[in-house]
């Protein structure tokens, strides 16, 4: 949920509340007056925009990463068990044997 600012117009306290964008402006948490003010202020536009291209694109690179993953694997394995012994390898990283 975004952060929002708000500053009440009755005592000028300025606080931060977590809601929902839907939700409306909570009331002041000093003089609880409803009457207060969100500022200016462009970061939950710009979160929801972010967020819905980090999601994207976080799912995408997740797939790149599986992908470059199992082709990396045997490559890895190959290295460890030339420098360390198959055994070693196999007993310390049972999971490179998986495929
Ligand atoms: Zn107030």
């Amino acid at each position: 949920m975004p952060l929002y600012d708000y500053r009440c117009q009755k005592c000028e306290t300025v606080f931060e509340a977590r809601h929902a964008f839907s939700e409306s402006a909570p009331p002041c948490p000093a003089c609880g007056s409803a009457n207060v003010q969100r500022l200016i202020t462009s970061a939950p536009a710009q979160m929801k925009g972010m967020s819905a291209n980090a999601g994207s694109s976080r799912s995408a690179s997740k797939e790149e990463l599986r992908s470059k993953w199992s082709e990396e694997t045997p490559k890895l394995r190959d290295q460890l068990v030339s420098k360390l012994g198959e055994d070693t390898v196999r007993k310390n990283a049972p999971s490179l044997f998986s495929e």
